[in-house]
């Protein structure tokens, strides 16, 4: 298996794309190679992704109660859970996070409401205002993320100074229609069509967990692969009580790990940022994703759940030799981005 690495190693390394069958024999790998594999895919984070992370605060603008049935959501008005409930925030109530979001040490703030058409008009113009105001009172990347967008909702945020806008795709193609029924892949990959042909970078990513398939997982990074998506979170399910998902039996650290580094070896461009369920399920191993070929995090708390204190984060990207920015000027922030 060794010998596999390697040459995934020299082809990644000399800018040809990994071939699908080489990442489908990775994902098979003893797991005592992973710690080989997941080197190699930091070699290939410092080379096409530099050593800048980008750590990006959430902010759940609008809570629960959505029309959708996606099967490990705690938001899905489908099911009962203790997932909180609430309208629209204010705009005083989003610039104050955002303010809060900037003094831990973020990059980015991603605005997240939940349900399929997110938002009405009124609630829009809140998001609209929103944008406008961090670009211009902050030093943040603004995104958001509003389920299913209009064209014109689009062009209006990008306008206003919208970064990315996320859309994931949760799952592979084949497994989508096991964890939703009340929309498709395709309508998902539309939207991320959508939103990058109106010039806003799509960020877009999954849920590692979710009783998938190892060829699932794969299938689904060459999507995102082909979707060109500029950001890609890698979530893993951190099952809620009351979902369908709720009982799931969860995946090994190393697991995780694997898939983070194959991630990297398909998508050696894109931002791999580590989300939702990282405190849970890599536990003490979550400096180790770090040095297999992610280079984002979600800091701060995630939409339904608790991460840990964002200062024991930045320590612990410093303590890997990440450049952190926490108080360098928006321009380079913006230098960066731009190459990545
Ligand atoms: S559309 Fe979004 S908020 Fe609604 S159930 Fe699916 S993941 Fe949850």
């Amino acid at each position: 298996m060794l010998p596999l690495i390697l040459r995934v190693r020299e082809a990644v390394l000399n800018e040809e794309p990994i071939a699908y069958e080489d990442a489908l024999s990775l994902a098979d790998i003893p797991s005592v190679h992973i710690p080989y594999l997941a080197a190699v895919a930091n070699e290939v984070r410092e080379k096409f992704a530099g050593n800048l992370i980008e750590s990006c605060a959430l902010s759940n603008i609008k809570s629960g109660n959505c029309s959708e049935d996606c099967k490990f959501c705690a938001q899905s008005g489908h099911y009962k859970t203790d997932s909180p409930v609430y309208p629209q925030i204010t705009i005083d109530e989003i610039m104050e996070q955002a303010k809060a979001a900037e003094a831990m040490g973020a990059t980015e703030f991603c605005m997240v409401s939940s349900g399929w058409g997110a938002v009405n008009e009124k609630e829009f113009q809140v998001v609209l205002e929103a944008v406008k105001r961090i670009s211009k009172e902050t030093k943040l990347f603004v995104d958001c993320s509003l389920g299913f967008m209009t064209p014109e909702q689009a062009v209006e945020l990008k306008e206003a100074g919208l970064y990315r806008n996320n859309h994931n795709l949760e799952a592979s193609r084949d497994y989508f229609e096991k964890i939703c029924t009340t929309h498709t892949f395709q309508d998902r990959v539309n939207h991320v069509e959508m939103v990058r042909h109106y010039g806003i970078h799509p960020c877009s990513g999954g849920i590692l967990g979710m009783g998938e398939t190892p060829k699932d997982r794969i299938d689904l990074a060459f999507e995102l692969k082909r979707l060109e998506a500029h950001c890609v979170p890698i979530n893993i399910l951190n099952p809620r009580r009351g979902t369908p998902l709720g009982n799931v039996e969860p995946l090994s650290p190393l697991e995780i790990i694997r898939y983070i580094a194959i991630y990297r070896l398909i998508l050696p461009r894109s931002t791999i940022k580590i989300a939702g369920g990282r405190e849970v399920n890599l536990r003490d191993l979550q400096a180790m994703a770090m040095q297999a070929g992610a280079n984002g995090l979600i800091i701060g708390n995630y939409l339904t759940t608790m991460g840990r204190h964002p200062a024991k984060d930045i320590q612990m990207l410093k303590d890997l030799g990440f450049e952190v920015v926490d108080a360098s000027p928006r321009t380079s922030r913006r230098a960066h981005a731009v190459t990545s």
